[in-house]
């Protein structure tokens, strides 16, 4: 990956820095399992839902073993307006299952264990290694990060696999979890993907503006 491409990730995280001085997850959760549960709940849903639908839900099911032995509908029931809700239930029970299984209840703390777990692809892994355990193993690549980071000329692949590959040769190891909060920020506030607001923007002097 070139110089450039390496100096224009450096400014933009600069200065979204400045824009997000403490940039989080924005999904609500008290431990490595609920961030779990809400992360596989985003999928193809806005965390703004996700947040709406999680504090019932974990009065509901406190532990990972209410969990495990939840009533499939009634679970269904309880996540319906994050869509898919069927294969969402499904995949946190027999996940829940595993945990129980497998680790005692623990979440692993590592991306190849993680991934092996049922409902859980390589971004849910990485939010949880970045987010939970503060472990940068990957870059999370979720639909603010693919857009932004083509339009900013970071990438020009649309695979979230190859961006990622592309994120990973071009920032420093130590921003891989910051980077994404940062986008994700920025992607909802400013460079939201019908339309950016370019002329408002922080990165407008050094973004290429690939639209
Ligand atoms: S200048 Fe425009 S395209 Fe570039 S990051 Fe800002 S809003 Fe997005």
């Amino acid at each position: 990956m070139c110089m450039k491409n390496k100096k224009l990730a450096k400014q933009i995280i600069t200065i979204l820095k400045k824009k997000f001085p403490a940039p989080e997850c924005a999904l609500i959760h008290n431990n490595p399992w609920q961030l779990l549960v809400a992360t596989i709940l985003s999928a193809q849903c806005t965390d703004k839902r996700v947040n709406m639908v999680t504090p019932a839900l974990f009065k509901k099911f406190p532990t990972i073993a209410d969990f495990a032995g939840a009533n499939l509908p009634e679970l269904e029931k309880a996540i319906y307006s994050t869509g898919f809700f069927r294969n969402k239930a499904k995949n946190i029970v027999a996940c829940a299952q595993a945990l129980l299984e497998k680790y005692a209840g623990q979440i692993p703390a590592s991306l190849d264990e993680l991934v092996n777990l049922p409902g859980v692809g390589r971004k849910t892994a990485s939010v949880i290694l970045g987010t939970a355990f503060g472990k940068a193993e990957g870059i999370v690549v979720d639909t603010h990060v693919a857009r932004l980071s083509k339009r900013m000329g970071l990438t020009a692949e649309s695979d979230p696999l190859r961006i990622e590959r592309d994120l990973m040769q071009t920032i420093e190891k130590k921003y891989w979890v910051e980077f994404s909060h940062l986008l994700i920020l920025h992607g909802r506030e400013c460079c939201t993907a019908r339309k950016p607001d370019c002329e408002s923007c922080e990165l407008e002097s050094i973004c290429p503006r690939l639209l």
